[in-house]
């Protein structure tokens, strides 16, 4: 290991490739790929420690939703700080916890009425993954234990949520890990044959489903989904129908049905919630990376009063004995609820419908470039994918991009082949147009 004598005289960046193990990273890359050090942030743009600025085009990771450094977030963050920083939730409670369960119970009509709270993604999907199995042996059908998960789709890293997570990459290396789930086709609207409509594929998906529910029911907990778009997935979009199918199935099945909107909730589909799109709700909806407006770790399973009830009982055990240290955390909630309130305020879904807009016409260049196929768009996410027979190398495509990007001032982090934009709720129409112009210089320096 390099330890580094002189740290004044060394560069942020190799200081932190020497201590510093990044995530979702081969380091060694490192040796001939760029690591930003990022100083500051301000809106859409962050800024590298020689004033570089990078049009932030996939908002931190899907987390930042109304821009770094906003005024009225850092405020509610700050006048928390004053109150109590961080408080157990167990035996305790504080206002932010109990009004943003309030304000997410709305938002569901109070058909979710109940909110658990962890910190991270894959938290949220275990507690829903045990939240569902510990209701089937509280019910007495003990021998429903099995999950149902979707090929490429994508809900963590943790053991519970790697095994429903159907990324190969991810889970190569801790196969013997992994508990086994059932894995049914997706209804990528991508594999439409020609002729056939999304809504077909996402009906020949759900019959295939519906196979496996007649046979297997008696083993079955939940089946997890990501609704409208899997997002790591790169990107693939499906149509609402399939969750109509799926709400079906598990209510003729007597199975959960567990929505994970990590990525797609807080209004990235164009509706607060992407089941809304559907008219459904699920038994269990998992939410993070943007809840917080991209602040503070923040994550939390909702569910209905129905499982709630199963739970509530004189016998210690009969509880939902699951806890995380930082659970419920003030400052996180605080943020939340400043992101609610623009969400109120602002109006940010309606102005999203005409941001949406904006972006479609920013990327129209992609649709009639022959070099690219499968065009799409959800709300506030837009992606394509370049055909493989014009990829110089399949294997550095997204790095070269990513790369190209930067150089270019937009941060963008391709999947493999497919490009994609998830930009925070705030960009202007010159900025939308900005990013639209770099990301087809990146492209076609990249292809060059
Ligand atoms: C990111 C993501 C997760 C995991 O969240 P982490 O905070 O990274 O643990 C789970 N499900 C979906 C759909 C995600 O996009």
């Amino acid at each position: 290991m390099k330890v580094i004598s002189d740290l004044n005289q060394t560069p942020l960046v190799d200081r932190s490739l020497a201590t510093v193990w990044h995530p979702c990273t081969q380091m060694k890359q490192h040796e001939s790929f760029p690591l930003v050090a990022i100083s500051k942030g301000k809106g859409a743009w962050l800024y590298d420690e020689n004033g570089h600025a990078l049009l932030d085009a996939i908002s931190s990771w899907w987390t930042n939703l109304f821009g770094h450094s906003n005024p009225r977030i850092n405020q509610a963050i700050t006048a928390q700080l004053e109150k109590i920083e961080h408080v157990m939730l167990a035996g305790f409670t504080h206002t932010p916890v109990v009004e943003l369960s309030e304000k997410l119970s709305a938002l569901t009509h109070h058909h979710l009425g109940h909110a658990f709270y962890a910190s991270d993604g894959a938290s949220a999907v275990e507690i829903a993954l045990k939240m569902s199995h510990h209701y089937w042996q509280l019910n007495g059908q003990t021998q429903k234990k099995k999950f149902v998960c979707l090929e490429n789709g994508y809900h963590g890293e943790t053991l519970g949520a790697l095994a429903v997570t159907d990324v190969a990459i991810f889970r190569e290396a801790y196969g013997l890990l992994l508990q086994d789930v059932f894995t049914v086709s997706s209804p990528d609207a991508r594999k439409a044959k020609s002729g056939e409509s999304a809504e077909g594929v996402a009906k020949n998906a759900a019959k295939e489903l519906e196979k496996l529910f007649a046979k297997e029911h008696h083993n079955i907990a939940a089946i997890i989904v990501e609704p409208l778009v899997q997002c790591a997935g790169q990107m693939a979009m499906h149509s609402p129908e399939y969750l109509r199918l799926v709400r079906e199935l598990c209510d003729r099945y007597d199975v959960h049905l567990i929505a994970d909107e990590i990525a797609v909730g807080c209004g990235r589909s164009g509706k607060f919630f992407a089941c809304e799109h559907a008219g459904i709700w699920p038994d269990f909806l998992t939410l993070s990376k943007g809840i917080s407006g991209g602040y503070l770790p923040l994550s939390l399973c909702l569910t209905t009063d129905k499982i709630y009830q199963a739970f509530y009982g004189d016998q210690t055990q009969q509880g939902f004995l699951h806890s995380h240290s930082y659970t419920g955390n003030p400052l996180a909630c605080a943020a939340a609820l400043a992101c609610l309130d623009i969400f109120a305020t602002d109006k940010v879904l309606e102005k999203n419908i005409e941001r949406s807009n904006d972006l479609a016409n920013a990327f129209a260049w992609a649709k009639s470039d022959l070099r690219i196929e499968h065009w799409r768009q959800q709300g506030m996410i837009l992606a394509f994918d370049v055909k493989n027979d014009f990829l110089k190398n399949p294997k550095t495509f997204s790095r070269e991009m990513f790369a190209n990007g930067l150089e270019g001032g937009v941060l963008i982090r391709p999947i493999g082949n497919t490009i994609y934009v998830m930009p925070p709720y705030i960009l202007s129409p010159s900025e939308t147009l900005q990013l639209g112009t770099s990301v087809q210089d990146a492209l076609k320096k990249t292809l060059a």
